[in-house]
């Protein structure tokens, strides 16, 4: 059997989770993959950004017929460039990025800035390349593994408007994608992303009764409280961020996001190949928090930025 391969429990054999290359970080992610007939060796994926050197040594172990993807970006859909004659699904709120590969730049709002350079050399390096023909998935959409078993697509908006989990109820299996439930919390950092919705898809999450819990980068989760606290943890960053960035404004001095950047809201450090991008995502989550903030009635927006109402 493969290495980076693994069956998730015994009663149900033909769920396995794929531990994405190096360690599943950034640019890859981890997949889950459901066999559906022993026999034949047929599969059906869910994300295949596990690295191309993976995907080939999967595609000789199983003949991946479906791939079900969780959301636009490129760490969960490298594996595309290996795929021919390949049947893909996704949430149609997703499709547009994955169709026109421009919409990338405009959705990470890095269009005309010098993080735009920073994201030539991935997709190259990701073969990422334009996805036509791809099949819709809705919220609740079953999809068959076999007689008595279906995994259940669960729409999780708010890291992308169409960000789907994947869930099956008896063996009590989800595939939560980038609701990863890293140290770093929830990501809201595209045009397309939306804390409230994050906070809804938590919760959400949070209703389902789970014991096998597959992050995209942050490996297997085990256990119903294990799962819980993680999810609550990951939950509370919102918080925490709604708190840091109140902390920072004032009742007199209106302030933007951009005098609240690298104040420790979100990341820590600004280095290495991604530094310009993470100026411009921390932005994003800044301008998140102040628009949940308004909405709130805690803050209000003067002509040149935010202070506290
Ligand atoms: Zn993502």
């Amino acid at each position: 059997m493969l290495q980076f391969c693994s069956q998730i429990l015994e009663e149900f054999p033909e769920f396995f989770i794929v531990y994405g290359n190096n360690r599943a970080r950034y640019p890859y992610s981890n997949s889950l993959l459901v066999q559906i007939d022993k026999n034949s060796h047929s599969a059906i994926l869910f994300d295949n950004g596990i690295g191309h050197r993976l995907i080939r040594k999967l595609k000789r172990e199983f003949k991946i017929q479906k791939t079900y993807l969780s959301h636009w970006h490129e760490d969960h859909v490298s594996g595309c460039a290996l795929f021919k004659k390949h049947e893909y699904y996704c949430h149609n709120l997703d499709i547009p990025p994955l169709r026109d590969l421009d919409l990338f730049i405009d959705l990470y709002g890095v269009r005309g800035t010098p993080a735009e350079k920073e994201f030539f050399p991935i997709m190259q390096f990701l073969k990422i390349e334009p996805l036509n023909d791809i099949k819709i998935i809705r919220d609740n959409d079953l999809i068959p593994i076999r007689d008595d078993l279906s995994v259940r697509v669960i729409h999780t908006p708010g890291h992308t408007a169409g960000h789907c989990s994947f869930f099956e109820p008896k063996s009590k299996i989800i595939f939560l994608a980038d609701i990863d439930l890293s140290k770093l919390g929830p990501m809201y950092l595209c045009q397309d992303a939306n804390v409230n919705e994050f906070e809804e898809s938590i919760k959400k999450i949070l209703s389902l009764d789970i014991d096998y819990a597959i992050s995209g980068h942050n490996g297997l989760f085990t256990g119903k409280k294990i799962i819980a606290d993680a999810l609550k943890r990951y939950l509370n960053v919102i918080y925490e961020r709604d708190n840091k960035v109140l902390n920072l404004l004032s009742e007199k001095i209106p302030k933007t996001t951009k005098d609240l950047i690298k104040k420790r809201i979100v990341y820590k450090n600004y280095e290495g190949e991604f530094a310009n991008y993470l100026v411009i995502s921390e932005d994003f989550i800044i301008q998140n928090h102040f628009d949940r903030l308004i909405q709130k009635g805690i803050i209000k927006k003067e002509d040149n930025g935010y202070i506290l109402s």
